[in-house]
């Protein structure tokens, strides 16, 4: 885990707001703990991904005033009309994504940066991608003062993905999309494999898209889920 109290050099930042919001006490620790016990209960196994969700102090994502809920397993608003994903489907969708170390993972929709930290603390090079332009550029400020240097942050539109850093092994879309993005699963590794919520704006169906060395692809549709949508390429 990264030195969460000074972040740079272990000295106090220059900006000594940030520096103050970015506290993780034992009782955030404890709240965390609480919450990994919760997704287990809920049937969330993979112990990376648990890991993960354990040492990633979740209020650091979110607005000054949600805060205090944190480490409970819902969505909340961040800016720009957006939301960081329910602890829980942030886990489903890991866990169904499998990350390893040294996984090359595409994930469309940076939002908050918390779910490409979680992948990011399993070893995986994250490359993300954000359609509104002050979402991308927070994130990228706040990922850099807690050392993920190593996600890489892009503003564009996660419709036609990052054809310069194609193929990938696996690809995770955390907005909901209507339809397949054909030119993902162009960028997807042969064996690898796509984690997308399919469906209207009303309800999504999570949805695992493997692609097959004959160049066919076998699509499972699993839980049903609601994501703010995959808007178009009017990136601003
Ligand atoms: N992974 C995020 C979830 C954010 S919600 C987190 O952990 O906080 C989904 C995000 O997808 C929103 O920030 C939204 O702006 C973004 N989004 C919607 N359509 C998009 C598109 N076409 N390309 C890239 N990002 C998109």
């Amino acid at each position: 885990m990264r030195n969460l109290l000074y972040p740079r050099n272990n000295k106090p930042p220059a900006n000594l707001f940030l520096h103050l919001m970015l506290q993780d006490s034992f009782r955030h620790q404890g709240l965390r703990r609480q919450l990994v016990q919760q997704l287990r209960d809920k049937g969330i196994q993979n112990e990376a991904v648990l890991d993960a969700i354990g040492k990633i102090p979740r209020h650091f994502f979110m607005d000054n005033a949600f805060l205090e809920f944190a480490y409970q397993d819902k969505a909340f608003p961040i800016s720009c009309g957006q939301t960081i994903s329910q602890p829980y489907t942030v886990a489903y969708q890991s866990q169904l994504l499998d990350p390893r170390k040294g996984d090359k993972i595409l994930e469309i929709g940076t939002g908050s940066g918390y779910q490409s930290a979680v992948l990011a603390e399993t070893g995986a090079k994250v490359f993300s991608i954000e359609r509104h332009k002050p979402l991308h550029e927070n994130t990228r400020k706040l990922l850099d003062s807690l050392n993920y240097h190593s996600i890489k942050t892009f503003f564009g539109d996660g419709f036609k993905g990052l054809p310069a850093f194609a193929p990938f092994d696996k690809i995770l879309v955390t907005c909901g999309a209507t339809e397949i993005p054909l030119k993902l699963i162009d960028q997807l590794k042969v064996g690898g494999i796509m984690v997308i919520p399919i469906g209207p704006l009303s309800e999504q169906t999570m949805t695992t898209i493997l692609k097959k060395p004959n160049g066919e692809t076998e699509i499972i549709q699993l839980d049903k889920f609601r994501f703010v949508p995959m808007l178009g390429d009017k990136a601003r």
